[in-house]
Parts: C-alpha cells; structure tokens; sequence
C-alpha cells in the first residue's frame, strides 16, 4: 500500500479540530434518559435481525493506567469480581428471555480487564452466557487481555472455552513510557503469551498500540512497532491518545510538558503507518491494520466493512446487547446503555433485573444519516443510487435533494482535492483516509448543535 498519499501535513493540520468517532451515529452524547427498558423491549420485538452480538463488560483492574478513559475500577481484590459476576448473571438470565429466537454470532468480553477474572470465574461465565443463549456452531469469541498479573496458561483456559479472537493491550514497550503513565509490563512476557497463545489453537490476535503518550519519541516508538513485527499478530490497532484531563481524572497526572507536540504526534502517527504497511498490512478504516489475508482486509476490499461501538467489524448483521456495567447495546432501530457506576448497577438488577439508564429510539432522519456516515467510515465512498435503493419506501427520496443543506460542506474538501461529489457517488480519496471523520460531520446533524463538540478528542 502506497502510505505517501496520506500524510500532507498541511492539510491534516488545518483539518485537525475535533470529532467523533463514529462508533455510532447518533453519538452516545444524544442519549437521553427518556428511553427506558419498555422501549428496549420494542425495539428487540421490531428489530428485523435475527443474528446476536454479545459484549460483556468487566469493569475491574489492577491498577490506574493514566492515559485512561475507560468506565473502571481499580481493586486489588478478586473477590469484588464474585459479587459483579452474580449481579451480571441475574442480568444475563432476565435478558436472555427476549432473545431466544435470535442465534449469537459473536462474544466479546471488554473492560476495565477481562483477565482480572479467575480462570474458574471465566469458566463459569461462559457455561451461563452459553446456557442462556443460542450460539452459532461456529461463533467468533474474543477476550481483551492485560498481559500484567496472567499466567501463560491463561491461553489454553481461554482456548479450551471457545475463544478464538485475542485482543492484548501493549501501547508501547519503551520503560519510560511504560512507567510514567503507570503500566510498565515485561516485553518478554508478552511475546511469550502471543507464542504460547499461537501454540494453543489461537488464529488471530490483535496488539493495541497508542501514540502520542509521554516522552514517546519516533525512535522508541520504532522499536515497539519492530517488536510487534517480530510477534506476527494478525490485526493491530493504533490509537491516538486523546489528552482530556477535564474530563478524564487519572490523565492530571500527564503533565502537558511530557507529552509530543502536535508535529511530534504526527511524526508518531506517520512512522507507525509507514512501518505496520511496511509491514504488509492492510490500513483497515482510519485506526486498524490488518494482515492481506485477514477477515477484515477482505471486508475492506469487498465494501463489506462495519463499524460497532467495538470499533471496525465484519458482522454488521447482527444486533448487538451489551451486558454488564457501563455496556451499550444496539438492537434494531434502538441504541442503549446500562447504568455506568456499580453500586447504582447492582441496585438497579435488584430491583428491575436490568440496568438500563439511557438511550434512544433513531428517528428516520438518524438512519439515513447513520447509513451514509457508516457507508464513509468504512469504504470511504457512499453510492448515491444504493441509499436511494436502500430508502426507496419514503416518497420520492432522493440523494442530492435530501442532503442538498450538507453537500455544500463538502465543497472545502473538495477545494483541497481531497474528495470528488458527483451525480453518482462521494469518493474520499486516500489523502482524506485520516480525515474521515471531519467528512463524516458534513452528514452529522447533531454537530451543528455545535454544543457537544469540545466533548471529543481532535482527530490526530
Ligand atoms: S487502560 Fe485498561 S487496564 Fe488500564 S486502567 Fe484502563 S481499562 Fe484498566
């Protein structure tokens, strides 16, 4: 893959401002709390997907990263996870009543930290989510993994259940790094989980990887991308540390001094680009690489690529629940999501069997727009006739007539060469790859608002 294209410094930095991710469109800032469990239930019984993904969330870790945003909580006791795990099945069973014609296509677990969870505690939760459900013969189930505090025997325990999928997150291996944002972990370790992981059975495993951490530089940094070489994983995932400290408590303890500056961060994202499709990965999205003969390579390259609150997906047929704290769900025409502190949960499941605070119901308005940001977020080319296919019940819909108050905002990008809008199609050339999400707002009705926009870290 020709990398040169997407890097004009120029225009990355006059694009730089702040965005959503897309993870879903409306954003999960315009849930609101009118929407309750009675909605959610509509939604399941209206939703024409038949086909479920699972995402469970455990809320624990060991110990405070300081880059984090994620809902956690820090404990040292492996107990707390017992009394989380009985709250979560009352959950699990209570729900698992509406979808019994449905068929789990995917599982997966995220955090907080997923391995907090005794091998005997991982055991007992997947023997329930597998009593409750109806899973697919052949089902994708994956586990993010904090290679601190796990044995190598992890692997096979996880193998042995039915994993398939392993999701480790690294960031970067440089000691400096490593400690002052409070996560150092053995290199060693983590090469020997991945070899031992491979050994078991495991056929994909993802690395996470962020830039733009403390006292990262281009030459350490250069050393964790060879280092993740030298592991052969299939998938990586390469995120920009959004420094949010009003928002984000831990991240006070960054100071702004330690952190690159705006060039340095480029220089931080641009080497590792060049480096991973060096490599021979495929650039998935805007944040994703993957091997040529990967899953979701081959999405990419047949326009099949989905993009879920987990990120870029190949299922994007499914309906997804989330289970456990803080989870999000997507079920038919709806977006929801659990109680975010724990004691307010376990209230919550004691009194209703389920903890759902927010949400809300998309309006025809929310689908249109979320199909053409989807279409953009993941083949960077939306086909005018298709939307007008995939809309032809409303009355006499039409592309250009729907947005005609969006499109002039594209005339920017279009100045820049950086897209084409012709009568048939919107085609993001590779040199707006990075800016996607910026061309996603022309769409974005929220966002004239304007209101919500300091909410969201700055695109690089
Ligand atoms: S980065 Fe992961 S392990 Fe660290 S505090 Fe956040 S959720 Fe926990």
């Amino acid at each position: 893959m020709q990398t040169t294209q997407f890097f004009d410094q120029k225009l990355l930095n006059k694009y730089n401002i702040s965005g959503p991710r897309y993870t879903s469109y409306p954003t999960a800032l315009e849930f609101h709390d009118q929407f309750n469990d009675s909605d959610l239930k509509t939604a399941i019984k209206v939703s024409p997907n038949r086909e479920l993904s699972l995402y469970v969330h455990i809320p624990f870790c060991h110990s405070l990263c300081y880059y984090c945003g994620c809902n956690k909580v820090i404990t040292r006791h492996r107990d707390k996870a017992d009394t989380y795990l009985a709250f979560l099945a009352k959950e699990i069973t209570s729900r698992a009543e509406f979808f019994t014609d449905y068929t789990v296509k995917q599982l997966h677990w995220g955090g907080g930290t997923p391995s907090f969870l005794t091998h005997k505690q991982i055991t007992k939760l997947v023997a329930l989510l597998k009593q409750s459900f109806n899973f697919a013969e052949h089902v994708e189930m994956s586990i993010e993994i904090d290679p601190r505090e796990i044995e190598l025997g992890l692997a096979q325990h996880l193998f042995d259940l039915g994993f398939n999928r392993l999701s480790l997150g690294v960031q970067d291996i440089d000691l400096k790094v490593q400690q002052t944002i409070n996560r150092v972990q053995s290199t060693e370790f983590i090469g020997d989980f991945i070899a031992q992981a491979k050994t078991v059975g495991f056929k994909s495993i993802n690395v996470d990887l962020i830039y733009g951490l403390p006292h990262q530089n281009t030459e350490t940094f250069s050393k964790t991308l060879a280092k993740v070489h030298q592991w052969d994983v299939e998938r990586i995932s390469l995120f920009s540390y959004a420094h949010i400290p009003s928002r984000f408590a831990a991240q006070r303890k960054l100071r702004d001094e330690w952190l690159p500056s705006v060039e340095e961060k480029f220089a931080l994202m641009k080497l590792a680009i060049e480096t991973l499709c060096g490599y021979g990965y495929e650039f998935i999205g805007m944040d994703h690489f993957a091997k040529p003969d990967d899953e979701l390579a081959i999405a990419q390259k047949n326009g099949t690529l989905h993009r879920n609150f987990q990120g870029y997906t190949t299922k994007g047929c499914c309906d997804l629940l989330g289970l456990g704290v803080s989870s999000i769900s997507a079920i038919g025409n709806s977006y929801s999501q659990n109680i975010k502190d724990l004691k307010n949960y376990y209230q919550a499941i004691d009194d209703h069997q389920h903890a759902v605070e927010k949400g809300l119901t998309l309006t025809q308005d929310d689908i249109i727009r979320g199909e053409v940001i989807r279409e953009l977020m993941c083949n960077l080319y939306v086909n005018k006739q298709a939307i007008n296919d995939k809309f032809s019940d409303l009355k006499e819909f039409n592309f250009d007539d729907y947005f005609s108050d969006d499109l002039p905002s594209l005339k920017t990008f279009q100045n820049d060469e950086l897209l084409t809008n012709n009568n048939e199609a919107i085609i993001v050339k590779q040199s707006a790859r990075l800016l996607i999400r910026n061309i996603c707002m022309s769409f974005d009705a929220y966002m004239k608002k304007k209101v919500n926009q300091q909410r969201f870290s700055r695109v690089i």
